[in-house]
């Protein structure tokens, strides 16, 4: 698919939002969870040094009395359940009293014990030391006081000095250890949570909201494509026949109607309707009269009173007035038979018609040059133009192609007898008569003066001289107008036709302008077909 990078875009920016932000919440909880357990370890040292003094500060008393079973009840008989162990060493590092009666009489190492930084480093004896240890059974907090009164260290100086020895009171740091431990996996499960409302949850609404905005460029791109594909289509084509059938494919896709009609001027009075309904592969010309609501509107919009305001709602009918200078140029009509239009592809309906109305406007221009004012036929320039094509595509298919060339007879008398207004008359009619009995692909052009030629495409010399005939006559029974019911209009007409790729390069309008010049000469008011030895 075209638009799949955008759609791998979105997850690379999903991943790295959802990864930057459960990075951060992982860093904030690692934060909290650390803040949190020195605070906890804090709290804990401050009320083991707190109860440490209260044992202190009474053994000490005890101690001094001097008298050791006292002392020694006084310290098995401590049992807080928040100190594991209180025991007193000698100066020669001997367990002399302790709560726990098994460690009586166990030596420490006081040279390793730097507690009495006084002696071993320091110029002042500890107060009070305090230090995580670790023992076989766990991790203990320990509190290490001096116990004299006044003097400085026990094991480095003489007995006289009155040094009993060290305080060591133990704490287990069992329980906190469990309390920091249930604090960080609150911690951890709280994370895990958020992380996972994270992605479960911020990465669905993220991703719809992403999908949304891919959804608006995707139809903005194919708004602008087709808008794009809308103009070069439009500016490919200058001849109205050619432009209605692109307009409806236009607003065919645009709006996606199931039934189009555009209703167009032909001349001043004229309207024409050309339709084109879903499942019909073809344009075709539609009777107003037939379709009874359409000529209604047609008739409103030809006095300016159509109402184009869209209701409210989603419409499936609309009239697209199509304007030239402030005046109407063409309207069309779509329907839709499902559900309404999409409103989205209605904005696009002013891009679209003024496109088209320039469009119109050019082929109207187009139109009005090469067409004759008094005759609405096309042009001598135009017939070359045509001429030339049909030839190109006679060459290439090797069809028939047949000219007719029509004068009308003694025309300079009617100009002489009734003066050239009925003249000008004269010659409008023929050219309707000429309008009336050709077919959908012929075409017929003002060639001079009184002078006209028909070009038929696809059409042999027996055709030819059908159509050549059917217009010598219908000219013959025309009624120019009442008040000249003696004005007896006739035609002569000579007819060309080439026949296949043998005729090419050959001068048709020499042929059928000798075929013409032949009907005048045997008496005027006939068809005259030119044959092989007409040749020039
Ligand atoms: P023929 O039967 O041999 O064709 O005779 P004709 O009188 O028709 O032939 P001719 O070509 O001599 O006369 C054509 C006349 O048509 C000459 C010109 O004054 C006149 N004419 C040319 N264009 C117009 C026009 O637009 N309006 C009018 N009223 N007359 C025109
Ligand atoms: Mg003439
Ligand atoms: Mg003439």
């Amino acid at each position: 698919m075209k638009e799949q990078w955008l759609y791998n875009l979105k997850r690379k920016i999903l991943v790295s939002l959802l990864g930057i932000l459960t990075l951060s919440i992982l860093v904030t909880l690692a934060f909290i969870g650390m803040m949190l357990r020195e605070h906890l370890l804090t709290v804990s040292k401050a009320s083991t040094q707190e109860l440490s003094q209260v044992v202190e500060t009474s053994l000490k008393k005890l101690m001094l009395i001097g008298k050791p079973e006292v002392l020694q009840e006084a310290l098995a008989g401590i049992n807080t359940g928040k100190i594991s162990t209180v025991f007193i060493v000698d100066r020669n590092g001997k367990v002399v009293y302790a709560s726990d009666r098994a460690m009586l009489g166990r030596l420490f190492d006081r040279h390793k014990d730097t507690t009495c930084t006084a002696c071993h480093k320091s110029d002042r004896p500890p107060q009070n030391v305090t230090t995580v240890i670790k023992t076989e059974q766990g991790k203990f907090h320990r509190i290490v006081s001096v116990i004299c009164n006044d003097s400085s260290c026990h094991g480095c100086h003489s007995p006289s000095q009155r040094i009993i020895g060290k305080l060591i009171i133990d704490r287990s740091l069992k329980d906190n250890d469990r309390l920091i431990l249930e604090v960080l996996l609150i911690i951890v499960a709280a994370g895990v949570s958020c992380i996972l409302f994270l992605w479960f949850f911020v990465s669905r609404k993220l991703s719809s909201s992403l999908d949304k905005y891919i959804d608006e460029i995707l139809r903005q791109n194919s708004e602008l494509s087709l808008l794009c594909t809308m103009i070069e289509r439009l500016s490919k084509t200058i001849d109205i026949d050619e432009l209605k059938p692109v307009v409806i494919d236009i607003f065919r896709e645009v709006l996606d109607a199931d039934e189009i009609d555009i209703i167009l001027r032909k001349d001043a009075r004229e309207l024409r309707c050309t339709s084109w309904m879903r499942g019909n592969d073809a344009c075709q010309r539609k009777k107003l009269e037939s379709d009874a609501a359409l000529a209604q509107a047609v008739e409103r919009w030809k006095q300016g009173v159509l109402n184009t305001a869209m209701a409210g709602g989603v419409p499936s009918e609309l009239y697209v007035p199509i304007e030239k200078n402030g005046g109407p140029l063409a309207l069309i009509h779509l329907v839709k038979y499902k559900g309404g239009f999409d409103p989205f592809r209605l904005m696009l309906v002013d891009v679209v018609v003024n496109n088209v109305s320039v469009s119109f406007e050019k082929a109207s221009l187009y139109y009005i040059a090469i067409t004759d004012e008094l005759t609405h036929l096309y042009t001598l320039r135009h017939f070359r133009f045509c001429l030339e094509s049909e030839l190109r595509r006679f060459e290439q298919s090797g069809t028939n192609l047949t000219l007719l060339m029509i004068d009308i007879d003694n025309f300079k008398l009617i100009n002489d007898t009734h003066g050239h207004p009925v003249g000008d008359l004269v010659i409008e009619q023929v050219a309707k008569c000429l309008l009336m009995t050709m077919r959908d692909n012929d075409l017929s052009f003002r060639y001079g003066g009184e002078e006209f030629a028909v070009l038929l495409p696809d059409t042999a010399r027996d055709g030819g001289l059908v159509i050549a005939e059917r217009i010598r006559k219908r000219i013959e029974e025309m009624v120019v107008d009442e008040r000249y019911a003696d004005l007896g209009v006739t035609v002569s007409i000579g007819v060309a036709t080439l026949t296949g790729h043998a005729d090419s390069g050959i001068n048709i309008v020499g042929i059928a302008d000798g075929a013409l010049y032949e009907a005048k000469r045997a008496g005027k008011n006939r068809v005259i077909v030119a044959g092989q030895n007409d040749r020039r």
